[in-house]
């Protein structure tokens, strides 16, 4: 007889999540561009309803009505057909628990969010990596790794950790090659910082077909990560799945209110995306004229840029820099990314300054 509870073989090869930190490596306090969360804080209305608190004695809706009417209004969408989680994460997690198992594979690109590769290992499944296209994902390579055993393909769309994005007709192309009994995910957690223009197209698929399920966070362009609001969006069976396994009272009473209030006020939303369009823009340009140096900017359509820091200067050494300079960003050697930087975009003084550190410690 086991002397203690034995943990089973598919939860111990699983690495758990490494959030995006404050702190450098001597414990001193820093300024945050790790964690992909918005500089601008959140919509003054959502703070409003944050400082109304219910009673806090109360369970929250089980159900999150009001807030997914809102949702279903604001997007265009049936409400019966929204469910809200934790945080997208724990919709991510809960998809790969409803659709995938023992024997069967979970499909996601090369460099793509770490929550895929902990969601399949959860229920037991095996996580396939597919191979990438300069850091975007590659369609046919997803494509040509599916298998019978495939049962969830999870893509983020725009992608974390590299910014990258794949098209309408590209996400309709991976859709169509897909076998009918496999589960797509599109995970839109940056699709706010998207122009209408850009839209993926993740809604109409999911509306239109019983095996797309399109999640969302409120943590990015909403500013409200530390709320813990998701939602994701597909056929009724999809939604039943999710809803059968959630916590039954997995929104909280302040997230509900701040997640409805902040969809009020979709000026914050536009201003937002402005504000980050410019300053990505402004940055990436910044560290595309340190191309001499072999330092290079991957194009970005989120609210952050992967660097890529491939001549005298290593990733190491400017995330040293960097943090001598007070701010933290990401370094992820662990996801096969050692050469890289992600930095979340901040303000235009703390870019400038993050561009100025950078130049300065590659020597131009
Ligand atoms: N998907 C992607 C691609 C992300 O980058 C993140 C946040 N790191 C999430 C989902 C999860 O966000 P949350 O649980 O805060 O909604």
């Amino acid at each position: 007889m086991n002397t203690r509870p034995t943990i089973k073989p598919w939860i111990e090869g699983i690495h758990a999540y490494v959030p995006g930190k404050a702190t450098g490596a001597d414990g001193r306090q820093l300024v945050k561009l790790s964690a992909n969360e918005n500089p601008l804080g959140c919509s003054p209305q959502a703070l409003d309803a944050l400082n109304a608190p219910a009673n806090p004695a109360t369970y929250p809706d089980p159900d999150a009505t009001a807030l997914r009417a809102k949702l279903a209004e604001v997007h265009g969408l049936n409400a019966k057909r929204i469910v809200c989680g934790t945080g997208s994460d724990e919709l991510l997690n809960l998809a790969a628990q409803a659709f995938a198992g023992p024997g069967d594979e979970v499909l996601f690109s090369k460099y793509s969010f770490s929550v895929y590769d902990i969601a399949a290992r959860r229920c037991g499944a095996r996580p396939v990596e597919a191979a990438d296209d300069q850091y975007t994902a590659d369609v046919d390579a997803l494509l040509d790794a599916v298998n019978e055993t495939t049962r969830v393909v999870f893509l983020a769309n725009p992608n974390n950790p590299t910014g990258t994005y794949l098209p309408r007709t590209e996400v309709e192309r991976l859709h169509a090659g897909l076998p009918a009994d496999v589960l797509l995910v599109i995970d839109q957690a940056y699709a706010e910082y998207l122009t209408p223009e850009e839209d993926d197209g993740g809604f109409l698929l999911a509306a239109a077909h019983s095996n797309v399920l399109v999640t969302r966070t409120f943590s990015k362009a909403y500013g409200l990560a530390g709320e813990r609001i998701g939602w994701a969006t597909g056929a009724p069976h999809l939604i039943d799945a999710l809803n059968r396994i959630r916590g039954p009272f997995n929104v909280t009473n302040s997230g509900q209110a701040a997640g409805l209030a902040a969809l009020s006020d979709q000026a914050f939303i536009s201003a937002t995306r402005e504000h980050n369009t410019t300053q990505l823009a402004r940055f990436s340009d910044a560290m595309a004229a340190l191309g001499n140096r072999g330092i290079r900017p991957v194009p970005s359509k989120a609210n952050f840029a992967l660097v890529l820091f491939e001549g005298e200067l290593d990733a190491a050494e400017a995330l040293a820099a960097i943090a001598a300079g007070g701010y933290a960003v990401r370094h992820l050697p662990g996801q096969g990314l050692p050469h890289a930087l992600r930095i979340t975009i901040g303000t235009a003084e703390q870019m400038d300054d993050i561009a100025q550190i950078i130049a300065k410690a590659a020597g131009a």
